[in-house]
Protein backbone atom coordinates (compact mmCIF):
# COMPACT_ATOMS: atom_id res chain seq x y z
CA UNK A 1 0.00 0.00 0.00
CA UNK A 2 1.24 3.36 -0.59
CA UNK A 3 0.04 6.66 1.63
CA UNK A 4 1.63 10.16 1.16
CA UNK A 5 2.51 12.55 3.37
CA UNK A 6 1.25 16.14 2.43
CA UNK A 7 2.66 17.83 5.17
CA UNK A 8 5.94 19.83 3.80
CA UNK A 9 8.77 20.09 6.46
CA UNK A 10 10.16 24.01 6.36
CA UNK A 11 13.67 24.50 6.65
CA UNK A 12 14.70 27.88 5.47
CA UNK A 13 17.73 28.96 4.36
CA UNK A 14 20.02 31.14 6.91
CA UNK A 15 21.38 32.87 4.39
CA UNK A 16 18.67 34.46 1.98
CA UNK A 17 19.64 37.52 -0.95
CA UNK A 18 19.78 40.82 0.63
CA UNK A 19 16.87 42.79 -0.67
CA UNK A 20 19.10 44.73 -2.68
CA UNK A 21 20.61 41.66 -4.40
CA UNK A 22 17.12 40.27 -5.14
CA UNK A 23 16.14 43.96 -6.39
CA UNK A 24 19.06 44.05 -8.71
CA UNK A 25 17.66 40.10 -10.03
CA UNK A 26 14.10 41.57 -10.49
CA UNK A 27 15.42 44.76 -12.39
CA UNK A 28 16.52 42.45 -15.01
CA UNK A 29 15.09 38.69 -14.43
CA UNK A 30 17.04 36.90 -17.60
CA UNK A 31 14.57 33.70 -18.09
CA UNK A 32 15.46 30.90 -16.05
CA UNK A 33 19.10 32.03 -14.90
CA UNK A 34 18.41 32.83 -11.67
CA UNK A 35 16.40 30.79 -8.72
CA UNK A 36 14.88 31.74 -5.11
CA UNK A 37 16.05 31.01 -1.49
CA UNK A 38 14.43 27.65 -1.62
CA UNK A 39 13.39 24.75 -3.34
CA UNK A 40 10.36 21.91 -2.51
CA UNK A 41 12.45 18.30 -2.80
CA UNK A 42 9.50 14.96 -2.32
CA UNK A 43 10.60 11.59 -2.34
CA UNK A 44 9.07 8.81 -3.53
CA UNK A 45 9.49 4.86 -2.26
CA UNK A 46 7.93 2.00 -4.36
CA UNK A 47 5.72 0.54 -1.34
CA UNK A 48 5.60 3.31 0.83
CA UNK A 49 4.44 6.45 -1.73
CA UNK A 50 5.42 10.14 -1.28
CA UNK A 51 7.12 10.52 1.84
CA UNK A 52 10.27 12.99 3.04
CA UNK A 53 8.37 16.13 1.71
CA UNK A 54 10.65 18.92 2.49
CA UNK A 55 11.08 23.14 1.40
CA UNK A 56 14.58 23.45 1.96
CA UNK A 57 17.57 26.02 0.62
CA UNK A 58 18.01 26.34 -2.98
CA UNK A 59 21.01 24.08 -4.24
CA UNK A 60 23.06 21.07 -5.70
CA UNK A 61 22.01 17.87 -5.37
CA UNK A 62 24.02 14.59 -5.33
CA UNK A 63 22.87 11.76 -7.20
CA UNK A 64 24.73 8.73 -8.06
CA UNK A 65 26.62 8.08 -11.30
CA UNK A 66 24.49 4.90 -12.04
CA UNK A 67 20.92 6.81 -10.93
CA UNK A 68 18.35 5.45 -13.80
CA UNK A 69 17.57 9.13 -14.58
CA UNK A 70 20.76 9.96 -16.65
CA UNK A 71 21.00 6.35 -18.71
CA UNK A 72 17.32 5.61 -19.60
CA UNK A 73 15.47 9.32 -19.32
CA UNK A 74 12.32 8.80 -17.21
CA UNK A 75 12.15 12.49 -16.26
CA UNK A 76 9.05 14.83 -16.39
CA UNK A 77 8.51 18.61 -16.03
CA UNK A 78 5.43 21.03 -15.64
CA UNK A 79 5.89 25.37 -16.21
CA UNK A 80 3.50 27.91 -14.73
CA UNK A 81 3.73 31.23 -13.46
CA UNK A 82 2.64 33.57 -10.00
CA UNK A 83 1.66 36.84 -10.91
CA UNK A 84 1.71 40.28 -8.75
CA UNK A 85 -2.03 40.81 -8.21
CA UNK A 86 -3.20 44.54 -8.29
CA UNK A 87 -4.05 44.52 -4.51
CA UNK A 88 -0.21 43.29 -4.00
CA UNK A 89 -1.46 39.68 -3.29
CA UNK A 90 0.26 36.53 -5.24
CA UNK A 91 -1.80 34.00 -7.40
CA UNK A 92 -0.81 31.08 -9.50
CA UNK A 93 -2.47 30.68 -12.79
CA UNK A 94 -4.58 27.48 -13.11
CA UNK A 95 -1.83 24.55 -11.02
CA UNK A 96 -4.22 22.38 -10.87
CA UNK A 97 -4.19 21.56 -15.07
CA UNK A 98 -0.30 21.51 -14.24
CA UNK A 99 -0.49 19.01 -11.28
CA UNK A 100 -3.29 17.24 -14.14
CA UNK A 101 -1.00 17.27 -17.28
CA UNK A 102 2.27 16.06 -14.72
CA UNK A 103 -0.25 13.29 -13.91
CA UNK A 104 -0.68 12.25 -17.31
CA UNK A 105 3.01 12.82 -18.36
CA UNK A 106 4.11 10.72 -15.17
CA UNK A 107 1.73 8.06 -16.26
CA UNK A 108 2.86 7.54 -19.71
CA UNK A 109 6.36 7.61 -18.56
CA UNK A 110 5.54 4.58 -16.11
CA UNK A 111 6.16 6.85 -13.13
CA UNK A 112 4.16 7.46 -10.07
CA UNK A 113 1.63 10.24 -10.12
CA UNK A 114 2.21 13.14 -7.40
CA UNK A 115 -1.52 13.89 -5.83
CA UNK A 116 -2.87 17.44 -7.35
CA UNK A 117 -3.16 17.89 -3.51
CA UNK A 118 0.43 17.18 -2.73
CA UNK A 119 1.62 19.83 -6.03
CA UNK A 120 -0.55 22.24 -4.72
CA UNK A 121 1.18 22.27 -0.97
CA UNK A 122 4.36 22.36 -2.70
CA UNK A 123 3.60 25.55 -5.09
CA UNK A 124 1.74 27.22 -1.89
CA UNK A 125 4.79 26.25 0.56
CA UNK A 126 7.31 28.01 -2.38
CA UNK A 127 5.40 30.52 -3.44
CA UNK A 128 4.70 31.70 0.34
CA UNK A 129 8.23 31.56 1.27
CA UNK A 130 9.65 33.12 -1.56
CA UNK A 131 6.86 35.64 -2.66
CA UNK A 132 9.41 39.02 -2.23
CA UNK A 133 10.45 36.84 -5.47
CA UNK A 134 7.29 38.02 -7.69
CA UNK A 135 7.88 40.78 -9.02
CA UNK A 136 5.67 44.08 -9.52
CA UNK A 137 5.58 44.46 -12.71
CA UNK A 138 2.79 43.59 -14.60
CA UNK A 139 5.26 42.08 -17.52
CA UNK A 140 7.12 39.83 -15.06
CA UNK A 141 6.34 37.06 -12.94
CA UNK A 142 7.61 34.23 -11.14
CA UNK A 143 8.03 30.99 -13.49
CA UNK A 144 7.66 27.59 -11.39
CA UNK A 145 9.33 25.01 -12.82
CA UNK A 146 7.71 21.26 -10.41
CA UNK A 147 9.47 17.97 -11.97
CA UNK A 148 10.25 14.72 -11.30
CA UNK A 149 12.97 12.02 -12.16
CA UNK A 150 13.37 8.42 -11.74
CA UNK A 151 16.60 7.83 -9.14
CA UNK A 152 16.97 4.08 -8.36
CA UNK A 153 20.36 3.46 -8.80
CA UNK A 154 21.57 0.33 -11.02
CA UNK A 155 21.20 -0.43 -14.84
CA UNK A 156 18.57 -2.77 -15.26
CA UNK A 157 16.57 -1.70 -17.98
CA UNK A 158 13.33 -4.49 -17.76
CA UNK A 159 11.17 -1.94 -15.57
CA UNK A 160 10.86 1.63 -14.13
CA UNK A 161 12.62 2.72 -11.41
CA UNK A 162 10.97 2.28 -8.21
CA UNK A 163 12.47 5.26 -6.56
CA UNK A 164 11.59 8.98 -7.62
CA UNK A 165 12.34 12.18 -6.61
CA UNK A 166 9.95 15.61 -6.78
CA UNK A 167 11.47 19.28 -7.02
CA UNK A 168 10.09 22.33 -7.21
CA UNK A 169 12.01 25.38 -8.17
CA UNK A 170 11.28 29.30 -8.84
CA UNK A 171 12.92 31.58 -10.97
CA UNK A 172 11.71 35.40 -12.03
CA UNK A 173 10.65 35.87 -15.34
CA UNK A 174 10.94 39.53 -17.50
CA UNK A 175 8.57 39.61 -20.26
CA UNK A 176 9.54 38.02 -23.59
CA UNK A 177 7.89 40.47 -25.15
CA UNK A 178 9.05 43.45 -27.51
CA UNK A 179 5.99 45.65 -29.03
CA UNK A 180 5.90 45.13 -32.53
CA UNK A 181 8.28 42.28 -32.88
CA UNK A 182 7.37 39.14 -34.53
CA UNK A 183 8.75 35.27 -35.06
CA UNK A 184 9.10 33.22 -38.31
CA UNK A 185 8.69 29.58 -37.68
CA UNK A 186 10.32 26.88 -39.83
CA UNK A 187 8.29 24.07 -41.21
CA UNK A 188 10.80 21.42 -40.68
CA UNK A 189 10.47 17.94 -42.46
CA UNK A 190 13.52 16.29 -41.56
CA UNK A 191 12.79 15.69 -38.01
CA UNK A 192 9.54 14.54 -36.38
CA UNK A 193 8.51 15.86 -32.76
CA UNK A 194 6.32 13.11 -32.29
CA UNK A 195 4.63 9.95 -33.25
CA UNK A 196 1.45 8.58 -32.55
CA UNK A 197 1.56 6.23 -29.73
CA UNK A 198 4.54 7.83 -28.85
CA UNK A 199 5.33 10.21 -26.00
CA UNK A 200 4.32 13.57 -27.85
CA UNK A 201 1.42 14.72 -25.55
CA UNK A 202 3.65 13.78 -22.13
CA UNK A 203 5.89 16.94 -20.93
CA UNK A 204 9.30 14.70 -20.86
CA UNK A 205 12.69 15.57 -21.18
CA UNK A 206 12.85 13.49 -24.22
CA UNK A 207 10.46 15.64 -25.66
CA UNK A 208 13.18 18.57 -25.99
CA UNK A 209 16.44 16.87 -26.29
CA UNK A 210 14.87 15.39 -29.46
CA UNK A 211 13.96 18.51 -30.73
CA UNK A 212 17.06 20.55 -30.54
CA UNK A 213 18.44 19.53 -33.62
CA UNK A 214 15.56 20.64 -35.38
CA UNK A 215 15.80 23.93 -33.82
CA UNK A 216 19.31 24.50 -35.15
CA UNK A 217 18.14 23.78 -38.56
CA UNK A 218 15.55 26.20 -37.67
CA UNK A 219 18.08 29.11 -36.69
CA UNK A 220 20.04 27.90 -39.53
CA UNK A 221 17.56 28.55 -41.88
CA UNK A 222 16.74 32.25 -40.31
CA UNK A 223 13.97 31.20 -38.48
CA UNK A 224 13.08 31.28 -34.83
CA UNK A 225 11.32 28.21 -33.77
CA UNK A 226 10.15 25.13 -35.35
CA UNK A 227 6.99 24.57 -36.13
CA UNK A 228 6.28 20.51 -36.38
CA UNK A 229 4.60 18.89 -38.45
CA UNK A 230 2.19 15.36 -37.95
CA UNK A 231 5.23 12.38 -38.29
CA UNK A 232 2.79 10.56 -40.91
CA UNK A 233 2.22 12.68 -43.88
CA UNK A 234 4.52 15.62 -42.58
CA UNK A 235 1.45 17.80 -43.92
CA UNK A 236 -0.36 18.93 -40.82
CA UNK A 237 0.21 21.84 -38.20
CA UNK A 238 0.78 20.79 -34.92
CA UNK A 239 2.54 23.07 -32.82
CA UNK A 240 5.98 25.21 -32.65
CA UNK A 241 9.25 24.32 -30.30
CA UNK A 242 7.48 25.54 -27.17
CA UNK A 243 4.04 26.63 -28.07
CA UNK A 244 1.00 25.90 -29.55
CA UNK A 245 0.02 27.47 -32.65
CA UNK A 246 -3.40 29.93 -33.27
CA UNK A 247 -3.98 30.87 -37.10
CA UNK A 248 -6.91 34.11 -36.90
CA UNK A 249 -9.16 34.05 -39.70
CA UNK A 250 -11.07 37.59 -40.15
CA UNK A 251 -11.13 40.35 -38.96
CA UNK A 252 -12.42 42.87 -36.33
CA UNK A 253 -16.60 41.69 -35.48
CA UNK A 254 -15.57 38.50 -37.91
CA UNK A 255 -12.53 37.51 -36.56
CA UNK A 256 -12.00 33.47 -35.59
CA UNK A 257 -9.58 31.73 -34.10
CA UNK A 258 -8.43 28.82 -34.92
CA UNK A 259 -5.87 26.31 -33.47
CA UNK A 260 -5.29 22.52 -34.77
CA UNK A 261 -7.02 19.55 -32.57
CA UNK A 262 -5.06 17.96 -29.63
CA UNK A 263 -3.69 14.92 -31.79
CA UNK A 264 -2.12 12.70 -29.31
CA UNK A 265 0.93 14.11 -30.46
CA UNK A 266 1.18 17.63 -29.15
CA UNK A 267 1.20 19.08 -26.04
CA UNK A 268 -2.32 20.18 -24.74
CA UNK A 269 -1.42 23.57 -23.62
CA UNK A 270 -2.51 25.40 -20.91
CA UNK A 271 -2.19 28.63 -22.48
CA UNK A 272 -3.75 26.98 -25.83
CA UNK A 273 -6.95 25.47 -23.40
CA UNK A 274 -7.37 29.00 -21.37
CA UNK A 275 -7.45 30.71 -24.54
CA UNK A 276 -10.24 28.15 -26.45
CA UNK A 277 -12.59 29.57 -23.65
CA UNK A 278 -11.58 33.02 -22.99
CA UNK A 279 -11.87 33.81 -26.39
CA UNK A 280 -15.54 33.68 -25.78
CA UNK A 281 -15.30 36.51 -23.57
CA UNK A 282 -13.88 38.95 -26.36
CA UNK A 283 -16.97 37.60 -28.64
CA UNK A 284 -14.24 35.81 -30.75
CA UNK A 285 -15.21 32.20 -31.46
CA UNK A 286 -12.70 29.54 -30.90
CA UNK A 287 -12.25 26.44 -32.97
CA UNK A 288 -10.02 22.90 -33.55
CA UNK A 289 -9.26 21.36 -36.23
CA UNK A 290 -6.65 20.04 -38.61
CA UNK A 291 -5.09 22.09 -40.85
CA UNK A 292 -2.47 21.21 -43.55
CA UNK A 293 0.49 23.47 -44.52
CA UNK A 294 -0.75 23.84 -48.40
CA UNK A 295 -4.02 25.27 -46.74
CA UNK A 296 -2.23 27.46 -44.48
CA UNK A 297 -0.49 28.38 -47.92
CA UNK A 298 -3.60 28.94 -49.11
CA UNK A 299 -5.65 30.82 -46.60
CA UNK A 300 -2.71 33.01 -46.11
CA UNK A 301 -2.70 33.77 -49.53
CA UNK A 302 -6.40 34.67 -49.96
CA UNK A 303 -6.05 37.04 -46.69
CA UNK A 304 -8.49 34.40 -45.29
CA UNK A 305 -5.78 34.03 -42.02
CA UNK A 306 -4.70 37.98 -41.08
CA UNK A 307 -3.21 36.75 -37.94
CA UNK A 308 -0.83 33.84 -36.53
CA UNK A 309 0.72 33.31 -32.89
CA UNK A 310 2.21 31.04 -30.56
CA UNK A 311 0.50 30.33 -27.10
CA UNK A 312 2.37 29.22 -23.95
CA UNK A 313 3.12 30.18 -20.74
CA UNK A 314 6.59 31.56 -20.96
CA UNK A 315 5.90 34.24 -23.17
CA UNK A 316 1.94 34.01 -23.19
CA UNK A 317 1.14 35.21 -26.83
CA UNK A 318 3.91 35.41 -29.22
CA UNK A 319 2.87 36.72 -32.57
CA UNK A 320 3.88 34.91 -35.71
CA UNK A 321 4.92 36.92 -38.86
CA UNK A 322 5.38 34.10 -41.05
CA UNK A 323 6.64 30.12 -42.12
CA UNK A 324 9.01 29.57 -43.78
CA UNK A 325 9.94 25.69 -45.42
CA UNK A 326 12.53 24.31 -47.86
CA UNK A 327 10.24 25.25 -50.96
CA UNK A 328 7.63 28.15 -49.04
CA UNK A 329 7.44 30.89 -47.77
CA UNK A 330 3.97 32.30 -45.91
CA UNK A 331 3.67 35.94 -44.70
CA UNK A 332 1.09 36.09 -42.84
CA UNK A 333 -0.79 39.87 -42.26
CA UNK A 334 2.37 41.75 -43.79
CA UNK A 335 4.83 40.02 -41.52
CA UNK A 336 3.31 42.36 -38.22
CA UNK A 337 1.64 41.30 -35.14
CA UNK A 338 -2.08 41.54 -35.68
CA UNK A 339 -4.77 43.47 -33.35
CA UNK A 340 -6.50 40.44 -32.31
CA UNK A 341 -3.52 38.54 -31.15
CA UNK A 342 -3.08 41.44 -29.09
CA UNK A 343 -6.21 41.74 -27.62
CA UNK A 344 -6.58 37.90 -26.66
CA UNK A 345 -3.01 38.41 -25.34
CA UNK A 346 -4.05 41.45 -23.12
CA UNK A 347 -7.03 39.63 -22.05
CA UNK A 348 -5.44 36.94 -20.90
CA UNK A 349 -2.87 38.71 -19.07
CA UNK A 350 -5.51 41.18 -17.16
CA UNK A 351 -6.81 37.51 -16.25
CA UNK A 352 -3.89 36.14 -14.83
CA UNK A 353 -3.10 39.79 -13.15
CA UNK A 354 -6.46 39.80 -11.71
CA UNK A 355 -6.67 42.90 -13.71
CA UNK A 356 -9.98 41.39 -15.34
CA UNK A 357 -13.03 38.93 -13.92
CA UNK A 358 -11.50 35.55 -13.23
CA UNK A 359 -14.97 34.02 -14.09
CA UNK A 360 -13.54 30.89 -14.20
CA UNK A 361 -12.14 30.56 -10.80
CA UNK A 362 -8.50 30.24 -12.90
CA UNK A 363 -6.30 31.72 -10.16
CA UNK A 364 -5.14 30.15 -6.96
N1 LIG B 1 4.00 23.00 -26.79
C1 LIG B 1 5.21 22.72 -26.28
C2 LIG B 1 6.07 21.74 -27.01
C3 LIG B 1 5.64 23.33 -25.09
O1 LIG B 1 6.86 23.06 -24.58
C4 LIG B 1 4.78 24.25 -24.44
C5 LIG B 1 5.23 24.92 -23.17
N2 LIG B 1 4.87 24.17 -22.03
C6 LIG B 1 3.52 24.50 -24.99
C7 LIG B 1 3.16 23.86 -26.16
C8 LIG B 1 2.55 25.42 -24.33
O2 LIG B 1 2.04 24.87 -23.14
P1 LIG B 1 1.53 25.77 -21.95
O3 LIG B 1 0.54 26.72 -22.52
O4 LIG B 1 0.94 24.84 -20.97
O5 LIG B 1 2.73 26.48 -21.43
Amino acid sequence: MSTSATTIELKSTTEPLSAAERSAILADPKFGQYFTDHMVVIRYTEGRGWHSAELRPYGPIEIDPATSVLHYGQEIFEGLKAYRQADGSVACFRPEANAQRMANSAVRMAMPVLPEELFLAAIDALVTQDAAWVPEDPEQSLYLRPFMFSTEVGLGVNRPSAEYLFMLIASPAGSYFSAGKTVTAWLGTDYVRAAPGGTGEAKCGGNYAASFLAQAQAVAEGCDQVCWLDAIERKYIEEMGSNNVFFVYGSGAEAKLFTPKLSGSLLPGITRDSLLQAAADLGIPAEEGLISVDELREHAESGAITEAFGSGTAAVVTPIGGFRGKESEIVIGGGKAGPVTMRVREHLLGIQHGDVADSRGWLH
